[in-house]
């Protein structure tokens, strides 16, 4: 988008690295760059595209929201995410956190429970350019047992605990990022790293997502 508006979007993208995005601690160049190359106004509906920037999460139908920004930052940063990594993304929703985690390199299988927002998703992927992030329609908290092992799962969505499918479809070193609601209204994102048959946990702190369901999920 070479035209003006674009660059006031642009701008905008800037700003919101700036203030919501570093200004909270987010650090790693890789994923601050692709958050500056991402145009999230192309992943919304056009009701709040206007909104695009505000660091919030925002309704994109069938009662589901597109993520924060932050939170997508956090969630990219604490997978440790790099070039070349195999990633699985557990609720495609808009397909805007698949296309960050695409922006830093990584080869991404993207798994969205409800068809209708898998078939916007991959059109909205389709538009943006971003060939690096296959839409699965399906439960992703059976994990995809065809394209394992992986090196990061990160999930949009809380569950009850980690599903065990994620653990044995994780690769040495890698890393699941999800929030956990332990106790009803209670949630913490988790980072689980393999490492041999021990699993590590690191606790980053209280978070607000829409429940995860299916197999292994709240609901
Ligand atoms: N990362 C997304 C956020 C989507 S919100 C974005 O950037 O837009 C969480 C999504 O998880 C919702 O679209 C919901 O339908 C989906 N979801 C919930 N449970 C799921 C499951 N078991 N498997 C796959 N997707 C699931």
């Amino acid at each position: 988008m070479g035209d003006r508006a674009g660059q006031d979007r642009a701008d905008e993208r800037q700003a919101m690295l700036e203030w919501h995005i570093r200004a909270r601690g987010i650090a790693d160049p890789r994923v601050l760059d692709a958050m500056a190359a991402v145009p999230r106004e192309r992943f919304l509906p056009p009701s709040v595209a206007a909104d695009a920037y505000a660091d919030s999460p925002l309704p994109i139908g069938h009662g589901q929201t597109i993520s924060q920004p932050y939170i997508v930052a956090l969630t990219a940063e604490a997978g440790l995410l790099k070039p070349g990594d195999r990633v699985l993304d557990v609720g495609t929703g808009s397909g805007y956190a698949a296309a960050v985690y695409a922006a830093i390199g990584a080869e991404v299988w993207s798994v969205e429970f409800v068809p209708e927002l898998a078939e916007q998703a991959r059109a909205a992927l389709a538009a943006a350019g971003v060939r690096n992030v296959h839409v699965v329609t399906g439960d992703g908290t059976l994990g995809l047992r065809d394209h394992a092992p992986f090196d990061a799962i990160l999930a949009a969505a809380a569950g009850p605990d980690i599903p065990a499918p994620w653990i044995d479809q994780l690769a040495e070193g890698g890393r699941i990022v999800m929030p956990l609601e332990r106790n009803p209204g209670w949630q913490q994102l988790v980072r689980v790293t393999r490492r041999g048959d021990d699993t590590e946990l690191d606790d980053l702190g209280a978070v607000r997502f829409v429940p995860l369901r299916g197999e292994h999920g709240l609901r």
